[in-house]
């Protein structure tokens, strides 16, 4: 398969990894504006891991700030401006949406990272592939469908249709890989059920959700495996980043595709590397994308550092249940950290639960949360006992409505957030 070539080779993928960022740093120091700037008086080369450290972090801020004094895209595009030729903006959940373009050579190394994901999820030319996505500014799909068809499998794209639509072209063109996110899975499974389309029997096999955490949370993966008859496997991606972690057919976490990144694990407070067992921040260097390099970037996302390598075969860093959180989504309720990644792992331990959404307030002054539910009355107090056994804290449960709450195709935004102070949020 080629995946692993780089760790068999007697250079070993440390070695090679660190050739390749002393390049890039030596590139990036003279002829990107941004990194210039940031690398300035740093010694290079970089020898091993601990040398990481003289470099500076960067983050989204920063990327931000810097875009905006230098409009419309910023400095971190290494090139002139016509030799970019694609486009994206992240979300802008926290603010401002970040430009981001690439060359057509950081695109085509976008394409390649993406047919890694493929592979891992046993992807062939013999594959039809259906991406139930709007194809739109986001970076969603992009890669993934010119992945596709360089595997040389079958690209079929389901931009602005209704659910309706998608599902009748899947069934109707054979396709046996669903693409989509994890909440839109969900929702897929809920329409075909309304409209009497028996997807747990139709010709998808295997299904790649992207976009959301869920499809490394067993209790998510589990749903949407039983509701489509068919394997999940999860992929992770940045806009700033790259397409740089998929699972594997262990499906318990993700594999960083360390050929192209570099992986840090960092805690966030002292900033120094984390020990094995233990959670820390996501830091990536990415190896290969010149028109918009990015080193030691902070992702704000929270995984656990784990030494030993996955069972599955593949030596890259392992990040066990994947994403377990995000740094600016964590919140402080009477005392317990709560992600709201773990609220929904237990959440989707009922499959009779259809839609939820979690709602912070304050009250006499304490910050305070409850869910709401789509579904039938009785799991109300299953749900609640449940969330107390697992968190240590009483929360309160309300159902609502069955099709009151939305319903997501993109990043689902299934969090209300009235505190008075919402001190975590960036
Ligand atoms: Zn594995």
């Amino acid at each position: 398969m080629g995946l692993h070539q780089v760790h068999e080779t007697s250079v070993g993928l440390r070695d090679f990894q660190f050739q390749r960022l002393n390049e890039l740093l030596l590139f990036a120091s003279r002829f990107n504006k941004f990194y210039k700037e940031k690398l300035d008086g740093i010694p290079l080369p970089i020898k091993d891991f601990q040398d990481l450290k003289r470099l500076p972090f960067t983050t989204k801020k920063e990327l931000a700030k810097d875009q905006m004094d230098f409009p419309p895209f910023g400095r971190n595009h290494t090139y002139p401006v016509e030799n970019y030729i694609r486009y994206h903006q992240t979300s802008g959940t926290t603010g401002r949406p970040l430009k981001v373009l690439d060359t057509r050579k950081s695109w085509d190394w976008w394409i390649q990272c993406w047919v890694e994901v493929l592979k891992s999820a046993g992807v062939t030319r013999a594959d039809r592939c259906y991406l139930a996505f709007s194809f739109g500014p986001f970076i969603g799909f992009w890669a993934a469908y010119e992945g596709i068809q360089r595997l040389g499998a079958l690209a079929i794209p389901g931009g602005s249709m209704s659910s309706e639509e998608r599902l009748n072209s899947m069934i109707q063109n054979s396709a046996t890989v669903l693409l989509c996110t994890p909440s839109y899975a969900l929702h897929l499974a809920e329409v075909a059920e309304k409209i009497g389309v028996d997807i747990q029997n139709s010709s998808i096999q295997k299904i790649i959700t992207a976009g959301e955490p869920g499809g490394s949370i067993p209790s998510v993966r589990k749903q949407i495996e039983n509701l489509f008859g068919a394997k999940l496997y999860d992929h992770v991606g940045m806009t700033e980043m790259g397409a740089y972690g998929y699972s594997c057919r262990e499906q318990n976490g993700l594999h960083v595709n360390e050929k192209e990144f570099i992986v840090e694990i960092i805690d966030p407070e002292t900033l120094e590397h984390v020990k094995p067992g233990e959670k820390g921040e996501l830091v990536l260097t990415n190896l290969g994308r010149y028109g918009y390099p990015m080193i030691r970037y902070r992702t704000g996302d929270i995984v656990i550092y784990q030494e030993n390598p996955c069972p599955c075969g593949n030596p890259y860093q392992f990040l066990p249940g994947g994403l377990v959180g995000r740094a600016d989504d964590m919140v402080v309720i009477r005392g317990v950290n709560i992600y709201p990644t773990s609220i929904e792992a237990i959440i989707r331990e009922f499959p009779e639960i259809k839609e939820f959404r979690i709602i912070y307030y304050t009250e006499h002054e304490m910050d305070q949360m409850k869910v709401q539910i789509e579904g039938p009355e009785n799991v109300v107090e299953s749900l609640a006992r449940l969330l107390r056994v697992r968190l240590g804290l009483r929360i309160e449960v309300e159902r609502v409505e069955d099709g009151s709450l939305t319903r997501f195709e993109m990043k689902a935004r299934r969090i209300i957030d009235k505190r008075k102070n919402k001190s975590k949020v960036t």
